[in-house]
């Protein structure tokens, strides 16, 4: 990304608040397995959520001495632990924000669903950070940036934040990495499928079924790095590949029954993975395997093209069109609710984007 850094550190140094709500993303082909520098081993596509969202707001004050300090309150309480998180991820980018060094921090944030338990709260996470950072420099650097520019920058450094946050960006469809033959694809950003897109998916559901709230066994970074010495990663980057290309066309032509094949089968991979990684992973819970039977006899007995999918965790996405919400929320009360940790199901759907929350 083209820098113009010099011009980017305050003469006076201002008090400010900044704050941005972001959501979460369900992939539907995943982003497992990484290069250095938060390059993708694969593209993958996503569709952002709607409820499933993080509040973030930052306010900041000339620095009390040399660097930066930040304090981080998550749930209006303390928590250390993002707040190093946070800190290292700072540091990572100030050559690009060279104000952050200038100013002391008070972050404010909220999840509206369970973190670090698979339901990508650092996609949401990361990403409203990312956009309050580029708030902080559009406001006093470059007023007249354009949209455009704003959600690509924020997009670009979300990423460098955690890899799925760069699709939480934008609303709607959005792939991330480089896929051969269409334009505008980038390893380094989110990309948001304005196009070709059947008017079926622009509703569509998803209702998270928590198996377990728990924190995850397996770090996201540990899962990627095991995937350089998994015995079928070749494979597994041909799959996504042609995944991608398989379905960008099924969205397109609104082909449910191919679309189902995908998304589950994408799934299953991702699990695959980890269980043939070395040391193994098992990440689906009893509950787990007993929803996707239940989902697999609900489709074949009715008809409707409602399927599954997971991220690195137990719990299940059951996602489905609008059109069949009735009937899948009323199997979900009857046959899957009591497969959950008292009875918790998030309905969401197909969201729009992250929106500014203070200025
Ligand atoms: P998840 O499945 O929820 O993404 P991860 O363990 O991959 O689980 O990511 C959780 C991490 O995401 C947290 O440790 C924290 O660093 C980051 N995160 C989650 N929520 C927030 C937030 N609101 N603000 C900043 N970072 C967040």
């Amino acid at each position: 990304m083209k820098e113009d850094n010099e011009e980017r550190i305050f003469k006076e140094v201002p008090n400010g608040k900044v704050g941005w709500k972001s959501p979460s993303n369900i992939a539907l082909v995943k982003y497992w397995g990484k290069k250095p520098g938060q390059v993708p081993a694969n593209a993958s596509l996503s569709f952002t959520l709607r409820e499933s969202v993080t509040e973030t707001t930052i306010e900041f004050e000339p620095a009390s001495g040399e660097g930066f300090k930040l304090e981080f309150f998550l749930d209006g309480m303390k928590n250390e632990k993002f707040a190093d998180k946070t800190v290292k991820y700072f540091e990572s980018i100030s050559n690009s924000f060279p104000f952050i060094k200038q100013l002391d921090f008070k972050i404010r944030s909220k999840n509206s669903f369970p973190h670090s338990a698979g339901i990508a709260s650092s996609a949401s996470g990361m990403s409203a950070l990312a956009l309050c950072l580029c708030e902080i420099e559009r406001k006093y650097f470059d007023e007249f940036s354009s949209d455009e520019k704003f959600f690509k920058r924020a997009s670009y450094f979300a990423r460098l934040g955690s890899g799925s946050a760069c699709r939480s960006v934008y609303g709607g469809f959005v792939s991330w990495g480089e896929i051969e033959g269409v334009r505008n694809t980038s390893n380094m950003f989110g990309n948001k499928i304005n196009k070709n897109i059947d008017s079926v998916f622009d509703t569509f559901q998803d209702s998270i079924l928590i198996v377990d709230a728990g924190e995850k066994e397996v770090s996201s970074s540990l899962g990627h790095s095991l995937m350089n010495s998994n015995p079928y990663s070749l494979g597994r980057l041909k799959q996504a590949g042609e995944n991608m290309i398989k379905l960008m066309e099924v969205i397109k032509t609104g082909d449910l029954g191919g679309f189902v094949k995908i998304v589950e089968s994408e799934a299953l991979s991702l699990h695959a993975m980890m269980m043939t990684s070395n040391p193994y992973f098992l990440l689906m819970k009893p509950n787990t395997i007993s929803i996707i039977e239940k989902v697999r006899e609900y489709r074949g007995e009715t008809g409707i093209q409602a399927c599954f999918t997971l991220d690195a965790g137990p719990n299940v996405h059951l996602i489905y069109p609008d059109e069949n919400k009735k009937e899948v929320r009323d199997f979900i009360g009857s046959e899957l609710l009591k497969l959950t940790v008292n009875e918790t199901v998030i309905h969401d759907e197909v969201g729009q984007g992250p929106e500014r929350i203070a200025y």
